[in-house]
């Protein structure tokens, strides 16, 4: 199996250096070359398979560069039952007839991110040994995603991580999950400033390619194909646990930002996943509920761009819509490089509305989508506590809003749930008029002695810092 670029110009990669790319370099996403099938003799064969087993079968389909004993050992390492909480690591919850929940947030931030970063931190670690390289990865995080790639990161081999964050602006709750990480390679950045700010240090401090080369800085964003993969494991598992002992069709409902998560579901379609629906649901930042219902994709100004109650969900753009786009338009390089490389740069924004691709896109890959807002967030979160005694965080409430309104009584509905609500405590007390319940674990998570070094939100100032430490190591 290789890998090419959806716009076309940076060759045919292996698994491992689509790994560590990350972004492919003509700017474009690294997609397989074709998606492998999987057979309905086979996904029988599946059912019986624990997470680690499966997902071993899934990634053997795409890594060709690594022997099968080596990615077994690591398929192994990461779904454990220490680490995911439960010897299912995604189980099933059952909300009422034909409405499910797959767990997928019990893992040590607490959020479906974990899923993914845990496995890149061992295929990392792996890689960089066998490489005898180093990465210094540097983010950007307003919350879930720093502090998965660190807990995934902490303790390995050959990687350093300088996160950034905007300063005394996470919830306590994140602060703590993040700043008490004690691992010597393990580098907490608070930034005077907003996440903007954060981000835009992140790009300068990338776009300094003599800095990036000398100190090996790289990145494990959600456009990392890697990241994606591990995701497709819990699409087939959660249909192969509704579906129990009969092939039928499944539909998943995801809450959605930079469409990641979702794009992974629509991998699992293509390999030949009964799928019958895959529904997209957002907050008030809409930009994706309205380009599946009208075509139009419309990036988002700073301003534009609302801070709502399911945070993690706030985006102006998303940045693996790519991927989807790439299918869509048959695969042609050419036009994705067109819409997102000079559409998007002159006019931000493109328009697929009278596209032939566009008219029956719903129909061919299984695409709904739908919009939630704050009052939709509480009400359901409310709704889902009465009525099945089951507390969800604001952005799996989204989830269950937008599910509603595509749920069919013949199939199941899987929403995948992306958060516990210990994360977003001050919604659930809106919503509920009471504590969110709070994993033994985390118990006095606050109070606990924290690492971190605040800068001004400037880029110099951070090239400083990592120089300073990556030298003296
Ligand atoms: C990251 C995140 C999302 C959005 O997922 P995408 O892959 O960016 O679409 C939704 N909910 C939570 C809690 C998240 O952390």
């Amino acid at each position: 199996m290789h890998y090419v670029s959806t716009r076309g110009h940076s060759g045919r990669k292996q698994f491992c250096e689509a790994l560590l790319e990350g972004l492919a370099q003509d700017g474009g996403l690294y997609v397989p070359e074709t998606y492998p099938r999987v057979d309905d003799a086979t996904l029988d064969a599946w059912r019986s398979l624990s997470y680690p087993s499966l997902a071993f079968e899934i990634l053997s389909l795409y890594v060709s560069n690594i022997p099968p004993v080596d990615l077994k050992a690591i398929c192994e390492k990461t779904y454990t039952p220490e680490v995911f909480g439960s010897p299912k690591i995604s189980p099933l919850r059952k909300l009422e007839n034909g409405l499910y929940l797959q767990e997928l947030s019990n893992g040590p931030t607490l959020a479906f991110k974990d899923m993914a970063m845990q496995l890149l931190g061992n295929l990392l670690e792996y890689e960089l040994a066998r490489r005898h390289q180093e990465l210094n990865i540097l983010g950007a995080t307003s919350g879930d995603t720093g502090s998965a790639a660190e807990y995934a990161m902490c303790g390995k081999k050959g990687v350093r991580v300088f996160m950034l964050s905007p300063r005394r602006r996470m919830s306590a709750f994140q602060q703590a999950q993040m700043f008490s990480l004690q691992d010597e390679n393990i580098h907490n950045i608070a930034i005077d400033g907003v996440f903007d700010d954060c981000q835009d240090i992140v790009k300068r401090v990338s776009g300094d390619l003599e800095f990036k080369q000398r100190y090996k800085i790289g990145a494990v964003n959600s456009i990392n194909w890697a990241r994606l993969l591990a995701q497709v494991v819990y699409y087939f598992y959660g249909y192969l646990q509704a579906t129990e002992g009969r092939s039928a069709g499944a539909s998943f409902t995801v809450p959605s930002g930079n469409f990641g998560n979702i794009c992974a579901g629509h991998v699992a379609r293509m390999m030949g996943l009964p799928i019958s629906r895959l529904v997209l649901a957002t907050n008030e930042n809409d930009v994706l509920d309205e380009f599946f219902r009208t075509g139009i994709y419309r990036v988002r100004s700073r301003t534009d761009t609302l801070e709502t109650s399911s945070p993690s969900m706030d985006i102006s753009k998303a940045s693996n819509l790519e991927r989807f786009v790439f299918d869509l338009l048959g695969r042609d390089a050419g036009r994705t490089k067109l819409l997102f490389e000079d559409q998007l740069r002159e006019r931000g924004a493109f328009d697929l509305s009278e596209d032939p691709c566009f008219a029956d896109a719903a129909a061919r890959f299984g695409f709904r989508s739908g919009r939630s807002t704050h009052a939709d967030r509480l009400a359901t979160i409310r709704d889902t506590w009465e009525r099945f005694d089951t507390m969800i965080d604001p952005h799996t409430a989204d989830g269950v809003t937008v599910a509603h309104m595509h749920g069919s009584p013949e199939e199941p509905m899987i929403v995948l749930e992306t958060a516990l609500p210990i994360k977003f405590a001050a919604t659930i007390r809106e919503a509920l008029g009471r504590e969110p319940d709070r994993p033994e674990r985390f118990d006095g998570i606050e109070d606990l002695p924290k690492r971190v070094k605040v800068l001004p939100a400037d880029a110099q100032a951070v090239k400083d810092y990592i120089a300073r430490i990556v030298q003296a190591c």
